[in-house]
């Protein structure tokens, strides 16, 4: 059996492209009003994902130990070391896994929350 060792798969190459289930690509094509992140408030994309949303630190903490990624890393600095080591590749591909299947868990959930509600219906709050 061969293993298809390098290939990108769906969420490796959203993350990579910045094409993919991030608030600002969305905002681009029209899914979204603003361009924060779900998790947090930040201002979303690939690099707000990999780098910066605290979602994600725990996951980030092993993938940086793993793949000794300083902490300003950037995307080419993943594709640097993931190249050639298929434990590094493995790593990041787990990272991109959990992390993209929680943002498209959540984008289908605001997607049912608007289904919902009227746009209309916004309450004032008092206070
Ligand atoms: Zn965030």
């Amino acid at each position: 059996m061969k293993r298809k060792h390098g290939s990108l798969s769906f969420h490796l190459t959203q993350i990579l492209t910045g094409h993919g289930c991030f608030a600002n690509f969305l905002r681009r094509i029209g899914k979204r009003a603003d361009d924060s992140c779900d998790f947090c408030g930040e201002r979303d994309s690939a690099i707000h994902t990999l780098r910066e949303c605290p979602a994600w630190d725990w996951q980030r903490i092993v993938l940086k130990r793993v793949l000794g990624l300083n902490r300003d890393f950037a995307p080419i600095d993943i594709i640097d070391t993931i190249v050639g080591n298929w434990e590094h590749w493995y790593a990041f591909s787990a990272f991109t896994e959990e992390v993209m299947r929680e943002k498209e868990e959540e984008e289908r959930r605001r997607e049912r929350t608007r289904a919902a509600t009227s746009p209309s219906s916004e309450e004032e709050e008092s206070g």
